[in-house]
């Protein structure tokens, strides 16, 4: 078991796999879980070339990359017997993938909502979730493993927003998948949390936004933090994810841990 005082090193030896680990809180959770002493971090993506850089980068002995777009179930299965057959077990998924709009032609607001466009976000953001924990929960406990699984939700997991109701209606399913999942395997030992970011300036805002400039992403991140000290990294949120995957979380389950810098709505 990993001593929870030493500060490094809380995931040695563990097998991980981070999907939409190509960019964003994905790839920062990658590169800390590398730093953290796990032993195997498999980054799933369906952006080839990046997840293979990004891979490379942190070092191919012990991070690699497989395409998986995570709302086909086949895929995501394939992804998890993959990592158990050339690793050995499965210790720790975060499920992160995840898409912002399907459509920039509306607010998907109640009155104008396109729902081809939320199907598509709906198909990411909840059911790929629940593809990734279904196909986790499964490898570990046949491995014996008492594994942690953590999923990304969102500040809007569990507040209501003004538009893209589609992409808050699908953090809301995750919050409950979560909650339902915890209580559903807790008697194997595998916990089940959430990490829920405030606002963090990576491509998924920018596409938010429907903006490519990063002035006016940093403009929203500064006016959603309530908090002195600099807006969010994803840094910040990979600490959050590497405690919930770690020992010094052992008793926290169906957990929505948010980390947000006390985020305050744009327009509040
Ligand atoms: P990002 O765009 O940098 O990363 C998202 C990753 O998911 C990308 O690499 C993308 O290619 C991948 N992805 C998208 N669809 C996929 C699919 N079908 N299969 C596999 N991979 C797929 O953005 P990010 O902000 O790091 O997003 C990570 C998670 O954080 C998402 O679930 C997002 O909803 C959530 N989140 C982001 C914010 C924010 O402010 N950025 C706030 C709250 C929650």
């Amino acid at each position: 078991m990993t001593d929870s005082t030493t500060p490094k090193n809380k995931l040695e030896g563990k097998v991980a796999i981070v999907t939409g680990g190509a960019s964003g809180m994905g790839e920062a959770t990658a590169r800390l879980f590398t730093s953290h002493g796990a032993r195997a971090i498999v980054i799933a993506d369906v952006q080839d070339e990046k997840g293979q850089i990004v891979a490379a980068s942190i070092g191919p002995n012990i991070c690699s990359y497989v395409h998986c777009d995570v709302s086909d179930e086949e895929q995501v299965k394939t992804l998890v017997d993959s990592t158990v057959k050339t690793y050995g077990c499965l210790d720790i998924m975060f499920s992160n993938a995840g898409m912002a709009r399907a459509t920039h032609t509306c607010e998907q607001t109640v009155f104008d909502i396109d729902l081809s466009a939320y199907d598509k976000v709906m198909a990411v953001n909840a059911r790929g979730m629940v593809a990734c924990v279904k196909h986790a929960v499964n490898a570990m406990v046949e491995g014996h493993v008492r594994g942690s699984i953590i999923c990304t939700a969102s500040v809007v997991a569990s507040r209501g927003t003004k538009n893209t109701i589609d992409y808050t209606m699908s953090k809301h399913a995750v919050l409950g998948l979560v909650r339902s999942a915890s209580l559903q395997v807790g008697s194997y030992g595998i916990r089940v949390n959430c990490v829920s970011p405030g606002s963090v300036g990576t491509q998924l805002m920018k596409d938010m936004l429907k903006t490519e400039s990063d002035e006016e992403v940093d403009k929203a991140l500064e006016s959603t933090s309530n908090l002195k000290g600099g807006v969010l990294m994803p840094k910040n949120v990979a600490d959050a994810v590497v405690f919930l995957a770690s020992e010094d979380s052992q008793f926290v389950t169906g957990h929505n841990l948010e980390v947000h810098a006390g985020f305050k709505f744009r327009d509040d």
